[in-house]
């Protein structure tokens, strides 16, 4: 899955949060890694990500990784981790991701990789 945001230097940098994040908006355990950023991120020459924030739906975590352990960043990607998005109107990756994964075939998906005791232990809404 490439539920993503990036976060650039040149841009990326600010998140609404007068925005609220989607309602149903799932709890998620936020899981930090430093060092390298994994290809899922993306890459390009222009922009340099020094940080990103990757939710998995199926699992309720979010994975944060980083490659600086600056305050402000880390606090950036854990409001992403919160459904928290850039503002309107060309940047709301999160919100795009859950609507998608919801009204997708992300549900079932997971209950396909996770097997149904598995999903049903994380997402006993849905059993
Ligand atoms: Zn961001």
């Amino acid at each position: 899955m490439r539920y993503l945001c990036l976060l650039f230097l040149s841009a990326c940098s600010t998140i609404d949060v007068s925005d609220p994040p989607p309602v149903d908006w799932p709890a998620m355990r936020i899981m930090r890694y430093y060092g390298k950023i994994p290809e899922a991120c993306g890459s390009s020459l222009l922009n340099y990500n020094i940080a990103c924030a990757v939710p998995d739906f199926c699992a309720k975590t979010c994975n944060v990784y980083l490659r600086v352990d600056w305050a402000w960043v880390k606090e950036h990607e854990e409001l992403h981790c919160k459904g928290y998005d850039h503002p309107k109107p060309d940047r709301q990756i999160m919100r795009t991701s859950w609507g998608e994964w919801k009204t997708g075939i992300g549900r079932d998906l997971c209950k396909v990789q996770m097997g149904m005791t598995n999903y049903c232990k994380k997402w006993p809404e849905d059993c």
